[in-house]
């Protein structure tokens, strides 16, 4: 009898983004033609620099000619992108990462929810709280988990963050092989400072463990003091993987691509304790299950690296911080305790109340869709997150609502 994997059946129903689908349904049909202002999804807006869309029309052109036709691709990347990002992501920073260590992608999700299949059944995972759903669900699904009690799965260490940390939790105390970090973070806008990401690293050299770095919103950091990559603290290339993303720094949501930094040096253990390097894994991996991305993506991805691209990358950038920063004025203006907005397209703030009725309130009475932050885990009950991926007008008009009714 053919039967189904039993971990997913543990799953939660995606509940989040269902329910507010669901509440601005019924809001629409009382209230036909309402004139809603979206700042809920966590999806850009804008269209994708000039350079990308003239460097994708180009190779789609030499596509159609026998002579420039690009047929199955390198399973890691084109030489031509891995080398921009070594070189401009990287070394530019004085990290010390090379093109062969870098393993192009279709996006940061796809290799942010794999890269656990390298790793035995029975490891230790911790996972933020609040969370982005897709570190969690993997494990889930891999079966590292028992069952869904009272909003946390049983076997996940869940790490804490809140006010008095200000969303960095600090290392467990009780034993962890693989963690999930993710800065700036989705949903609640937060850094970690240089110290912070050090303690990170110490402690994964000195438990043999791992940790997953997801940098998706590394381009948004302004404060020159905070760290663009996990490989700027020394020690990290032993014990971190890095992921990265053209979709939120260069607007690629619906284009596709990304990328993962796997280190020579990585390493996980054996069941001897016998020191294993990750990057042949990885290797393995992707070119079993991976034939690349498509050449007219990685040509657009690359042309994120001419000094145009990166010009246009940081324009498109500054106008979502623009506006991140005018939500961040009115709710600060009206005594709200909030977070990120700075180095983050995220603005996360403390309601005041429980996360659905605030939400309901917004959308009731100013038709402003949010998302509530209890939707990422226990530790975001009473939060609120605003997206900065709008209109600078949108984002004006639902500010001067919010002034009214707040
Ligand atoms: C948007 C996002 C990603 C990027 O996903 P893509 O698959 O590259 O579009 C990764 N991590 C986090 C936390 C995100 O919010």
């Amino acid at each position: 009898m053919i039967r189904v994997n039993p971990h997913y059946s543990k799953i939660q129903a995606n509940y989040l983004f269902a329910e507010v689908a669901q509440r601005v349904k019924n809001y629409l049909a009382a209230h036909p033609g309402a004139d809603l202002i979206r700042l809920g999804i966590g999806d850009v807006t804008h269209a994708l620099p000039a350079v990308c869309v003239e460097a994708m029309v180009r190779a789609a052109r030499e596509q159609g000619s026998d002579e420039t036709f690009h047929g199955y691709g390198p399973y890691y990347g084109y030489e031509f992108l891995r080398e921009a990002i070594a070189k401009t992501d990287f070394q530019a920073r004085g990290c010390d990462i090379s093109a062969e260590e870098i393993f192009v992608s279709d996006g940061a999700k796809c290799d942010v929810g794999n890269f656990q299949e390298i790793f035995d059944t029975d490891i230790r995972v911790a996972v933020p709280d609040p969370v982005y759903p897709v570190y969690v669900d993997t494990n889930v699904m891999a079966g590292r988990t028992g069952a869904h009690v009272g909003g946390n799965y049983e076997g996940l260490t869940y790490l804490v963050g809140n006010e008095a940390n200000g969303f960095v939790p600090p290392v467990p105390a009780e034993p962890v092989d693989l963690v999930y970090l993710c800065f700036p973070n989705n949903p609640t806008g937060a850094v970690a400072t240089r110290e912070q990401l050090q303690a990170w690293v110490d402690w994964a050299r000195a438990n043999g463990a791992l940790i997953l770095f997801d940098a998706a919103y590394e381009l948004f950091i302004q404060d020159p003091a905070i760290p663009h990559s996990i490989y700027e603290i020394p020690g990290a290339k032993e014990v971190a993987v890095e992921f990265r993303s053209f979709s939120k720094t260069a607007g690629f949501t619906g284009t596709r691509c990304g990328y993962a930094v796997v280190p020579n040096e990585c390493r996980a253990y054996d069941a001897s304790g016998a020191a294993v390097p990750l990057q042949p894994l990885w290797k393995r991996r992707q070119s079993t299950k991976f034939n690349g991305v498509s050449y007219p993506v990685q040509a657009a991805a690359a042309a994120v690296y001419t000094p145009e691209g990166q010009a246009q990358c940081r324009a498109l950038i500054a106008g979502y911080l623009a506006n991140a920063r005018i939500v961040l004025e009115h709710l600060n203006a009206k005594g709200y305790k909030t977070f990120g907005g700075a180095n983050s397209p995220y603005v996360w703030f403390n309601a005041g109340m429980e996360s659905w009725g605030f939400f309901d309130r917004l959308l009731n009475e100013a038709q402003v869709v949010t998302t509530p932050g209890c939707g990422f885990g226990n530790a975001g009950a009473g939060f609120i997150r605003i997206t900065a991926f709008n209109s600078r007008e949108n984002v004006e008009r639902a500010m001067e609502r919010l002034d009214k009714i707040l």
